[in-house]
């Protein structure tokens, strides 16, 4: 499961500037889509009407047939996972934050999240490891560790569809590296809707959506996009 689906879609913000007209985009289970194209297109909008930030003008977006509308916020958040460029964390303990992702999840399970997201190493490394208390009156973390606290987090959560927004921050090397890494890894199997900017997802994606304000302009593999281009 996981099937997608956005039908003659319609979408304006409240200032009424039109979005989205008649946006249509299938994504089977399991999929890996990449959305590309200049900003302002519309990527991000897109991105958030799926868990319902913001609903639908007109048309309608299912899930596994099934309208979002009629699905509660519960059941959206435990189904879709979102990896965007701002991570924010309690203040808790690392395992605590982690632990956000399942309730119930034993210690075990937070430290398989943990490592499935390349956060252990760190995570060791901290005075108090797991119990390691972040934000104002706890440890520093910098925005790649955060990152991978999230991952974890998701991993933890194990939804069948994922939302990752690229936007890329400015992170050292070995951190973008580690991301990506477990990025792959928490995209195996589940249907992932990235908005892209790094030519390795958008190689490896099955589907690239290539739009513009006016909409849908090219849509293909990338073997078939730059075919088309060479010719
Ligand atoms: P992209 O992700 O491709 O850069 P966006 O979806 O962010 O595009 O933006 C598409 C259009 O919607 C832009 O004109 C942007 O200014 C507008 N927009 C985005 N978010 C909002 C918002 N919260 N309220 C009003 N307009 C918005
Ligand atoms: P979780 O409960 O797993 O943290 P959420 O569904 O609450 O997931 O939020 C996922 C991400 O979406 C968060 O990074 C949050 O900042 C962002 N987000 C939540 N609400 C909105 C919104 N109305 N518009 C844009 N982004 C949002």
């Amino acid at each position: 499961s996981g099937n997608l689906e956005f039908k003659s879609v319609d979408f304006s913000y409240n200032d009424g500037e039109v979005i989205l007209k008649n946006f249509n985009l299938e994504i089977k289970a399991g999929e890996k889509v990449a959305l590309v194209g200049p900003s302002g297109a519309g990527k991000s909008t897109i991105c958030s009407l799926l868990p319902r930030f913001y609903d639908v003008s007109r048309g309608k977006i299912t899930i596994d047939g099934v309208d979002v509308k009629g699905i509660t916020q519960n059941s959206l958040r435990k189904n879709i996972g979102i990896v965007q460029q701002d991570v924010y964390l309690f203040h808790g303990s690392i395992g605590d934050n982690i632990g956000l992702g399942k309730i119930d999840a034993t210690e075990n399970e937070i430290e398989r999240a943990a490592s499935m997201a390349n956060a252990l190493e760190f995570i060791n490394e901290l005075p108090d490891g797991m119990n390691t208390l972040v934000g104002e009156r706890g440890v520093k973390l910098s925005g790649g560790q955060k990152q991978r606290i999230s991952i974890a987090r998701i991993f933890l959560k194990n939804p069948k569809i994922l939302i990752l927004d690229e936007a890329t921050s400015a992170l050292d090397n070995q951190t973008e590296k580690y991301i990506q890494d477990s990025l792959a890894k928490l995209s195996e199997g589940r249907t992932t809707l990235t908005i892209a900017h790094r030519l390795t997802t958008i190689k490896n994606s099955d589907n690239i959506i290539y739009l513009d304000k006016d909409g849908i302009q090219e849509e293909g593999t990338h073997e078939e996009l730059i075919g088309k281009k060479g010719k």
